[in-house]
């Protein structure tokens, strides 16, 4: 049974996630961990989720502290004094959604193996409820959201040693979307000397705003917001604000593939490593030339996995996803916020984007049946080997001086997804993407 998908369990709530699923989850996890903390987003059903996996722990005689509704990142952070930490978030999904995503101590999140571990358990029934005088102990910690922001306040302040003397503070319009963002973010950007205007920073599980992603489409108050009171740049969270994006002072969106640029730009030794998935653009490439930049599936566990295992200085993924490993390994986007103040009060984001090489890029679909989609990728392979470098992690992408073109499988639609990046003719680029795939299928 494969109840984990690339971001933890995630599904439609008392349809795809329920009580009966979340208890289970909790009994298979308890019978491996001695101790656990928890937090929720502030979802609709994370109440009911968090108890249902509360009384399977205990049952299964592991104590569990409770820090409430809270950041993914601070439930991260906060593990790391537990032998694992448990998220009830759908992050950024609509309303109806809920979820349960796990956490190492280090901040990676379970991977396959563990994840695996805790779907088989479920699938046998293989549960260990202990004797009545064995069952854990639950208690509520109330020092999580302080800790991770004053690790974040001393990580910053070490990196940007001016940044509380500036006589002239920058105005920031931060929009939480309603998320869990607006328990610390908020207090920490004014902990940082800024001039902070909050649009939906009340917690809220319909997310009646905006949807919780941070999108461009999503985001049209923030960019007006930012204009209308003159401010220095917006921020937006998604639901459980591990991610971030940000609008220049122009009220303008930074695209996710700027926004990775110039965060590696601060981030990235000469001669160090830089992770992002095979989908980001090669502006990321030739805006730091002196960095080795390793490309891996499409996911941020994928990310933060490869980060770990290469000693890489920096990763993300243009979905608004950062990874500071000096951090953690768990994306962070209070700590990516307070970072990006630090480096806006020295170059105004504006400006920061117009340094950026800029190249034109082509996205598309082809309808492709889920039986026939591993044959038209055997043929894909074989024609562009003849075009350029290969990588094959996800997908095929080749490399060619001039660009690049990736065709990739959806993971959840019948269908394969076409992207063409390319310094001058990108749409013959697409188009000779597209002709494989339709020939393949022919
Ligand atoms: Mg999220």
């Amino acid at each position: 049974m494969k109840l984990f998908g690339s971001s933890g369990i995630r599904g439609i709530t008392n349809k795809e996630v329920t009580v009966d699923l979340a208890l289970k989850v909790g009994l298979a996890l308890g019978s491996t961990k001695k101790n656990a903390v928890i937090g929720r987003d502030p979802r609709i059903a994370g109440g009911m989720i968090e108890h249902a996996l509360i009384s399977g722990m205990v049952s299964a005689g592991c104590d569990v502290m409770r820090i409430g509704l809270v950041t993914t990142p601070t439930l991260a952070h906060a593990a790391r004094n537990f032998d694992c930490g448990v998220m009830v978030t759908a992050s950024h999904n609509p309303s109806e959604y809920v979820g349960i995503k796990l956490w190492n101590p280090d901040g990676m999140a379970f991977d396959s193996a563990q994840q695996e571990e805790i779907e088989e358990a479920v699938a046998a029934g293989n549960i260990n409820n202990v004797e009545w005088n064995h069952i854990g102990n639950i208690t509520t910690g109330s020092n999580a959201v302080r800790e991770h922001s004053e690790m974040i306040l001393c990580n910053v302040k070490q990196v940007h040693v001016t940044i509380m003397v500036k006589t002239a503070p920058l105005r920031v319009v931060l929009d939480c979307g309603c998320g869990a963002g607006g328990t610390i973010t908020p207090y920490l950007l004014r902990e940082m000397g800024c001039d902070v205007i909050t649009l939906n920073a009340q917690p809220d599980g319909y997310f009646p705003a905006r949807n919780p992603e941070p999108n461009d489409a999503n985001l049209g108050l923030l960019k007006r917001a930012v204009k209308e009171f003159d401010a220095d740049l917006g921020i937006a969270q998604d639901g459980d604000a591990d991610r971030m994006m940000a609008v220049d002072e122009n009220g303008i969106f930074v695209t996710g593939d700027e926004m990775l640029a110039i965060f590696a730009g601060y981030e990235c030794k000469a001669g160090g490593t830089l992770v992002v998935p095979v989908d980001t653009s090669m502006t990321v490439d030739d805006a730091l030339p002196d960095s080795n930049v390793v490309r891996t599936r499409v996911g941020d566990v994928y990310v933060a996995e490869e980060i770990k295992r290469t000693g890489a200085d920096f990763g993300g993924e243009p979905s608004g996803s950062w990874i500071f490993p000096q951090v953690s390994y768990c994306p962070d986007g209070i700590y990516a916020a307070a970072r990006l103040i630090g480096i806006v009060q020295e170059t105004k984001l504006g400006e920061l984007r117009r340094r950026l090489p800029q190249y034109p890029t082509k996205r598309g679909t082809v309808v492709c049946n889920n039986e026939k989609k591993g044959y038209v990728m055997d043929m894909v392979r074989s024609e562009l080997e003849t075009l350029g470098t290969i990588t094959d992690i996800d997908g095929v992408r080749v490399a060619m001086d001039e660009g690049w073109l990736l065709v990739r499988p959806s993971g959840t639609e019948p269908r394969i997804r076409i992207t063409a990046e390319a310094r001058t003719g990108v749409d013959e680029l697409y188009d000779v993407g597209e002709g494989i795939v339709k020939e393949a299928l022919a």
